[in-house]
């Protein structure tokens, strides 16, 4: 992750900041925490999340390893090699343990390798997949009770990892996962298996936390999730991807929204009609194709032939003529 700053904690929160709760004796108190993330959007984000999570526990943030007394690696397996790749920087923290420190590996690592993680790095104590994020809190709890081993490797979840202090990197551009798992079973992809079935954010939840945001400073929003566009709110509201999109721009002092990444069969033409509708919604589409080919599109389990995402795809120019950027 880039260089945290402090963000005003009190303002999100309605509680002390984070500052004040040193003051008081309660950060810091809990120990010290370093967090190192691999991977995607999603996973930074989710390493804003967690470290928001243990600042209102009152963990203070450090850069280094050694400093931390709980070392975090919140991991990605989407390269092949990864798992080693985890192994071999485990290798790396083995002695810290020795010095008393505690060690968590999150992530797709955590999730695809699981209970494995301890027999080959016996000096883990916390193996935790995206998808059991909610419940990080408890097993925070265990882990300052003494647990030497604890694991959140559950999938079968209906709900979102949302936490009520998100500690952001950039202090202008807010990410914001509004969809988590994913129910496609592209034939390469380990998502469905480490983040579990699509799971939709609450429209209202979503939007309120967009307004703290634009209050906040915050000018830019980028909606996340693996599926982006296949947002389906839970609540009697429905609103559709399209409809959350150009609400998100309504928010006074939100003057960018993005979102990453799409799936093309959920690719639908009113998605781009808010795009040509509201300026604020920016005009660089995410939208893999994978292939040029039906044939191996097929093979690749993608639902979509060439002519489905051809006919999907937002044109390259909008009426007016301005370009629009497809990647
Ligand atoms: S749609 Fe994306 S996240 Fe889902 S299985 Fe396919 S590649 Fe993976």
């Amino acid at each position: 992750m880039s260089k945290p700053f402090d963000i005003e904690l009190e303002r999100l929160t309605g509680q002390p900041s984070y500052s004040e709760l040193v003051r008081g004796g309660g950060a810091g108190q809990r120990g010290t925490f370093f967090l190192e993330t691999f991977g995607c959007q999603m996973n930074d984000h989710d390493s804003e999340k967690v470290a928001g999570l243990l600042l209102s526990r009152g963990y203070q943030q450090v850069e280094t390893p050694e400093a931390a007394s709980l070392i975090l690696y919140n991991t990605c397996s989407i390269r092949e090699k990864a798992a080693q790749k985890v192994f071999s920087r485990l290798g790396e923290y083995r002695e810290k343990q020795s010095e008393g420190k505690v060690i968590g590996v999150l992530g797709c690592v955590a999730q695809q390798e699981g209970e494995e993680i301890f027999r080959r790095a016996p000096w883990v104590n916390l193996v935790c997949g995206s998808a059991s994020y909610r419940k990080l809190p408890e097993m925070l709890g265990q882990l300052e009770a003494g647990n030497q081993r604890v694991t959140g490797l559950e999938t079968d979840t209906d709900e979102t990892f949302e936490t009520e202090v998100t500690r952001r990197d950039n202090p202008w551009r807010a990410y914001l996962t509004i969809i988590e798992g994913c129910d496609k079973a592209c034939s390469y992809c380990v998502v469905p298996f480490t983040r579990g079935p699509e799971r939709s954010r609450a429209s209202d939840s979503i939007l309120r936390e967009v307004r703290q945001l634009a209050e906040l400073g915050y000018s830019e929003v980028q909606l996340l999730g693996q599926t982006v566009n296949s947002y389906a709110d839970p609540t009697s509201r429905r609103m559709r991807f399209s409809e959350l999109l150009l609400a998100v721009a309504d928010v006074q002092g939100i003057r960018r929204v993005r979102f990453t990444t799409s799936h093309p069969s959920d690719f639908r033409p009113d998605i781009v009609e808010a795009i040509e509708q509201q300026p604020r919604i920016c005009d660089h589409v995410h939208l893999p194709v994978q292939s040029g080919s039906t044939r191996v599109l097929r093979a690749m389990q993608r639902t979509y032939s060439r002519e489905e995402y051809t006919r999907s795809k937002p044109a390259d120019r909008h009426n007016d003529g301005r370009h629009r950027r497809i990647s």
